[in-house]
């Protein structure tokens, strides 16, 4: 044994071993495929740790080069090549992380061709037009990737020569074109002051080095930053021999998906182009074939590897291959990225197929995705004629405004402007425009570009290699096939289930579960343990909540029901009574509402149960802004409209100034509104209990009612309002000639309601978690103010890991409630116990609130799948965790 540092450089014959941190993703694949027999071109992998120690101490770790050396002499002796040598020997120098960023990263092909190797390629080739295509794209490359040249430069060149030549393909060009192409690639780089390095090691070095610098260029940061990936985790590097798709006609490149991306149905899905290296089809620059049109003895190998790689990663794989003269390589593969739709499809039939089972269905799929899934999608009644038509690489409908450029587009977008980007192509750097905008519209690529990956990754509709589609950039539009010009600015829907685009905003309809997603959730309402409530407050809401699986209704909120306009005129002149008599009236005009309100949604959720919350937002909010109120008066006095209007306005702008508080989110609101004013919670409690009778008479059975109050923070406030709540259901009960029962709790969201939960208990039958004024007023927090000034710095100097508006904050405010569930059920066994708020929906609030103990989450409608889910897989998780210890 040697002394010394371990090894960072392995075989792939030496790293069955390792996993996908170590190797990265493309490196563990090609170690995997390799392993199990497929054809894959040897080649050896840097770990990522020595990309890591590169970032620590900015430079390349010692010893490196010498590692990679002795191992690529290895690959020599195996293949009988040698690095600028006689038969020469070439190679790809390819980035891998962990985490799959498809073209994020930069990759060297052909690595190893100089002056002379070239002309000898030629030779052993008897194809000197190849040999020179192979440089041009090294130089290509390498200019881009270890000088930061702009492709565009090139690009450019190769253009201006294919006019010049009269040809219109890549391919179609002579060797003597190429031979000058050469020439003029390495004046580009020449114009840097550099020189195209002739020692095929400086190359390899370089390349390396370019590698590991990829990690951090910003289409990469962007990415990651996007996918919440880790920025410390590096990248690896692939070296690996070179063949090529790019030797004839009965050569060529593609890209295999052992099952559909879009769809997720079982059958081979790819693209293929003939006589192309890989770059040609990932980079979406030529528009591909699709793979059941390639000859059947490849079609029968391809459908063979599919098999293979399914049954070895127990997945959906995502595979390039190249064909070098008839013979069939397969370069890379990963789990396939797979819109939200295709996911669950899989997910369920593999289940099905008896190759995982249900729990990894379950927990598999990414919560966050399972709300992407409820696409809406065209109102099939309506007839629009499309504008163009092109691949449907992404699905789902959206409309928005076209914007041609993606700095604009990203600029647009991150102001909240509905936008689609238009592009000739989308390029990697474009990742910034596709994450701003609500979805992409390309002239070129095919379905397997990293364009329409990325956009179904994202679950933004894309339309891709839209045939016809000229775009004039600089003078702000673009034509389509049927003659129709759009300008900059004008709105457009793209549909990415069917492909087309359409002008102007079409009509949509509200998504509906598939078959296959009730199964799945189906499957994780078996395994979880927390149940999963709905925020809703109309019978529309609660229906829908009913059919996502709602158990319950976690959060009703009373306020909205005073917000329709025929009500909120009642609400203002209440509040702008001067009596308690003429208030009083007032209130009693809103009872026919509300008990329409509450009968619509106990009627919904018969025979489960509904939390209303009685009224908790501050009066101000119910009047109008003063600015504006000031300005009606001034108006109507110039008009000389004087009158019962005028006066009116002028009570409520007295109100509106009595109303004004310094601090309003710590002001005259929740249960306190009550406390001064109980007839509000008389009211209510009054359309409740009556609803409930009333439907139960109806339909013989009803909601189980629970009673909330808001913004507890002292038990006596319970104390206080349970008699306000009781005397008001016995009146209505009595009044009735019936009897019902109902729960009389609080929501926890002050610190002190949380620390005095034992106390509050005795009140109170349940408790629920209003986590958002929790988080408010445990960090001393003004939402909209914190969000609005200084979130962004928070997050980005780390001073926070996320904002706790998000995710829940467990260590201060998840404190708070853990205090509260355990003091709580010491006082009350069997104390019931939710959380209400946006955080019900979130996954990883769900996890801590699943380890907590609570009984339920309540998010709203389309979350609910979401909370499923998660709910599912915190129970998985929890399983996994208590056995390992
Ligand atoms: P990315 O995954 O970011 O697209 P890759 O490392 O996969 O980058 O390389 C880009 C393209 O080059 C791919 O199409 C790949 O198949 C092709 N390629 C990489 N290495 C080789 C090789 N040794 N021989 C032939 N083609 C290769
Ligand atoms: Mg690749
Ligand atoms: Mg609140």
């Amino acid at each position: 044994m040697v002394d010394g540092p371990m090894p960072v450089v392995h075989l792939f014959e030496e790293a069955k071993a390792l996993d996908k941190f170590v190797l990265g993703g493309k490196g563990y694949g090609l170690v995997q495929m390799a392993a199990i027999g497929l054809p894959v071109p040897p080649g050896i992998v840097i770990t990522t740790a020595a990309c890591k120690e590169y970032y620590k101490t900015g430079v390349v770790p010692r010893g490196l080069f010498e590692e990679v050396k002795a191992k690529v002499a290895r690959l020599e002796k195996e293949t009988g090549k040698k690095l600028g040598g006689e038969s020469p020997l070439l190679v790809s120098v390819r980035s891998g992380a962990p985490f799959s960023m498809p073209g994020m990263m930069d990759t060297i092909l052909n690595l190893g061709l100089n002056d002379q190797v070239v002309k000898r390629l030629a030779q052993l080739t008897g194809d000197e037009r190849f040999a020179f295509d192979a440089y041009r794209r090294l130089l290509q490359m390498y200019g881009k990737t270890a000088l930061g040249i702009d492709s565009q430069e090139f690009e450019a060149i190769l253009d201006t020569r294919k006019k010049q030549s009269g040809v219109e393909l890549d391919s179609k060009l002579s060797a003597e074109d190429l031979r000058q192409l050469v020439d003029e690639f390495k004046d580009v780089i020449r114009a840097r002051g550099e020189e195209f390095p002739q020692d095929p090691w400086k190359q390899l070095e370089t390349a390396v080095v370019s590698v590991f610098r990829s990690w951090e260029n910003p289409r990469a940061r962007e990415y990651r930053r996007y996918y919440k990936i880790a920025d410390d985790i590096g990248t690896a590097v692939n070296i690996q021999v070179m063949v090529f798709g790019n030797l004839g006609e009965d050569s060529g490149s593609g890209v295999g998906f052992t099952r559909n991306p879009s769809t997720g149905e079982k059958s081979l899905f790819g693209e293929f182009l003939s006589n192309a290296q890989g770059e040609d089809v990932v980079a979406g620059t030529r528009t591909p074939i699709g793979i059941e049109t390639v000859d059947l003895h490849l079609r029968d190998q391809l459908q063979q590897v599919a098999k293979t790689l399914e049954r070895h990663f127990r997945d959906m794989q995502d595979f390039e291959f190249t064909v070098e003269r008839g013979r069939l390589y397969l370069l890379q593969t990963r789990n396939g990225k797979r819109t939200a739709q295709a996911a669950v499809k899989i997910a369920v039939d593999m289940v099905q197929e008896g190759l995982i089972r249900k729990e990894e269905a379950v927990a598999r799929l990414d919560p966050d995705d399972a709300e992407r899934l409820l696409h809406r999608t065209i109102d099939p009644r309506v007839k629009v004629k499309p504008i163009a038509k092109g691949l449907n690489a992404s699905p789902g409908a959206t409309w928005g405004k076209v914007v041609l450029d993606t700095d604009e587009a990203a600029s647009l977008g991150g102001k909240g402007e509905k936008i689609i980007l238009v592009r000739p192509e989308t390029t990697p750097e474009d990742i910034k425009g596709v994450i701003a905008s609500q979805g992409v519209l390309t002239a070129r690529g095919g379905m397997t570009s990293h364009a329409a990956v990325v956009a179904r990754g994202m679950g933004k509709p894309a339309v891709v290699g839209c045939g016809g589609l000229k775009l004039h950039p600089t003078e702000g539009y673009f034509e389509t096939e049927t003659g129709a010009k759009v300008k900059a600015g004008d709105v457009i829907t793209l549909d990415g289930t069917s492909g087309t685009v359409m002008l102007g905003e079409v009509p949509m309809v509200e998504p509906q579960l598939t078959t296959e997603f009730r199964t799945l959730l189906g499957w994780a309402d078996e395994i979880r343990r927390l149940g999963v409530y709905a925020n809703a407050d109309t019978p529309e809401a609660a229906a829908r909540a009913r059919d996502f699986g709602a158990e319950g209704i976690g959060l009703c909120r009373t306020e909205r029901m005073f917000n329709a306009p025929d009500r909120l005129k009642i609400m203002q002149d209440m509040i702008s009574a001067d009596s308690i008599e003429a208030k009083s009236a007032a209130l009693r005009k809103l009872i026919p509402f509300q008990l329409n309100d509450f009968r619509g949604i106990f009627k919904e959720m018969r025979g489960k149960p509904v939390i209303v919350r009685l009224l908790d937002l501050p009066l101000h909010e119910f009047l109008p802004e003063e600015p504006r109120l000031l300005e009606e008066i001034a108006t109507m006095k110039k008009d000389g409209r004087e009158g019962p209007e005028l006066q009116r306005r002028e009570r409520l702008l007295v109100k509106v100034r009595q109303l004004s508080e310094h601090n309003p989110m710590l002001g005259h609101r929740g249960c306190r509104l009550a406390v001064t004013f109980p007839e509000m919670y008389d009211v209510q409690v009054e359309a409740i209990i009556r609803a409930a009778i009333e439907v139960r008479r109806e339909s013989g059975d009803t909601a189980e009612v629970f009673i909330m109050l808001p913004l507890v923070s002292e038990v006596e406030e319970v104390v206080f309002l349970r008699k306000v709540v009781d005397a008001a259901a016995e009146r209505t009960m009595k009044d009735m000639g019936e009897r019902i029962e109902y729960k009389v709790g609080t929501m926890i969201e002050t610190p002190r309601a949380a620390l005095t939960a034992g106390e509050i208990a005795k009140q109170a039958e349940f408790f629920s978690f209003g986590t958002n004024d929790l988080t408010q007023a445990t960090f001393a927090f003004s939402r909209d103010d914190v969000e609005a000034k200084f979130m962004a710095k928070y997050l980005e100097e780390k001073i926070l890991p996320v904002s706790p508006f998000e995710v829940l904050d467990a260590t201060g405010v998840g404190r708070l409630i853990e205090i509260a569930v355990n003091d709580g059920r010491k006082a009350r066994p069997g104390l019931e116990v939710g959380i209400c708020g946006e955080h019900g929906g979130e996954p990883r609030s769900i996890e801590f609130f699943n380890k907590v103990g609570l009984d339920y989450v309540s998010c709203s409608g389309f979350r609910i799948p979401v909370a499923r889910l998660a709910a599912a897989q915190a129970t998985i998780a929890s399983r996994k965790s208590s056995s390992t210890v």
